[in-house]
């Protein structure tokens, strides 16, 4: 991941685990089920009497600690995008289950950046949907589906939020506690309801591409004419709005069949509006979380193992030879070959045993008449081929 963001030119931000508990609530919104039910919050104690006690929450995304983190510390003077990625645990109080967890792993990146940067621009949702779709393909994951969506901007949310309120009078009464109270404060948040009841009145609801302004219907055309362009496959999900309150115009996500329920492996979006809300200056932005977690159970799904291969084990072969094997190591590591080490006090086929757990293509042998010739037993693992090779050539024949 870090290479592939290195080759985008993202640059990483490490954000506090914790923040001030209004961040999230004034970011992802009041009637989430982030922030209304999955919050791990708690009172931190005044250090004086001055002091008011502060409430902290355990962050439950990041894109909140990057956009204050880009206010603070007036990232957007640069005056250019600033691309940043971070790869760290979120905590949300879920039900735990397959691929969702209390303390789960993110891998995320945000554009961000004054209007003159470019970073409201259509090209910027494009790239970040190519990189994406880069990245699953490097990672090995198949049959990924991108569903893409959006929910315009802030005046087309009143305009949809009104036509689902009156939707919804004639019908509220029939649905859950939670939907009951959306409908009054954030119809928008509706559409996340999970009570399979409330589902087929869903369904009927009105849906957000009917309420795009001309600008966010000409963006969303933008960015798909490019994602044509260059090849990667979407389809359009009108419901998906994503569980979070401050996304405007481009939402997607990326889906796995291999997950069953926890479809989803990664989800991101624009949110234009973000910065301000915060009281920071106009800074656009795009971004996306991969949940780590989900990414490897979709690998693992397809019967992808981790790679934990390594190029040589060396093994020392009696008293004494542990210093020489570790000489040895050294030498191979610092030339840049992955090596793991044995013990003196190990036999011979306890060594060869652990090698090929470590999954090594190669066992060198370190014994007395090695250490007295300079040169070592090296065993190919796979061929079965045993040869002797001087040290000062060793790592080159063990990289070749
Ligand atoms: P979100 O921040 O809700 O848009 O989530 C982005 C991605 O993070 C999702 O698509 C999941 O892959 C992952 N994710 C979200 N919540 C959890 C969780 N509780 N456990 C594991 N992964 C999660």
């Amino acid at each position: 991941m870090r290479d592939i963001f290195a080759r985008y030119n993202y640059h990483e931000i490490r954000t506090p685990i914790f923040e001030d508990t209004a961040l999230f609530s004034r970011s992802v919104g009041e009637e989430t089920d982030i922030v209304s039910k999955e919050m791990f919050t708690w009172e931190d104690k005044a250090r004086a009497q001055s002091e008011k006690a502060q409430s902290l929450t355990l962050r439950p995304e990041n894109t909140a600690g990057v956009v204050r983190a880009y206010i603070e510390h007036r990232l957007g003077d640069k005056g250019t995008l600033q691309k940043l990625y971070y790869i760290g645990p979120q905590f949300r109080r879920e039900r735990p289950q397959k691929g969702r967890y209390r303390q789960f792993y993110q891998i995320g990146a945000e554009i961000i950046g004054p209007p003159s940067a470019g970073s409201e621009s259509p090209a910027r949702d494009a790239e970040v949907l190519e990189m994406l779709a880069t990245i699953l393909d490097e990672v090995g994951l198949r049959d990924w589906n991108l569903q893409l969506n959006s929910v315009g901007c802030a005046e087309d949310r009143a305009r949809y939020n009104q036509a689902l309120r009156e939707a919804l009078q004639p019908v509220v009464h029939q649905m859950c506690a939670d939907c009951q109270r959306r409908a009054e404060t954030n119809p928008l948040r509706v559409l996340d309801c999970k009570h399979p009841e409330d589902q087929p009145i869903i369904e009927k609801l009105p849906k957000i591409g009917e309420y795009l302004d001309e600008p966010c219907r000409q963006h969303f055309a933008e960015v798909r004419a490019m994602l044509d362009a260059v090849g990667v496959p979407y389809s359009i999900n009108e419901r998906m709005v994503r569980g979070l309150d401050y996304y405007t115009r481009t939402t997607f996500e990326f889906t796995h069949g291999g997950l069953g329920a926890q479809s989803a492996v990664l989800g991101g979006g624009r949110y234009d509006g973000l910065s301000e809300s915060l009281d920071g200056p106009k800074a656009p932005g795009i971004g996306f979380a991969i949940g780590e977690d989900r990414l490897i159970l979709a690998l693992q799904s397809q019967g992808e193992q981790p790679a934990t291969k390594i190029q040589a084990f060396v093994a020392p072969l009696g008293a004494g030879m542990n210093q020489h094997a570790l000489k040895l190591a050294r030498e191979l590591r610092r030339a840049g070959i992955d090596s793991d080490l044995g013990d003196e006090n190990f036999r011979l086929k306890k060594s060869f045993e652990l090698a090929e757990k470590a999954g090594a293509q190669f066992i060198v042998i370190v014994g007395e008449n090695e250490v007295a010739a300079d040169q070592f037993a090296v065993k190919n693992l796979a061929t079965g081929e045993q040869v002797t090779v001087a040290r000062a050539d060793l790592s080159a024949y063990l990289r070749k």
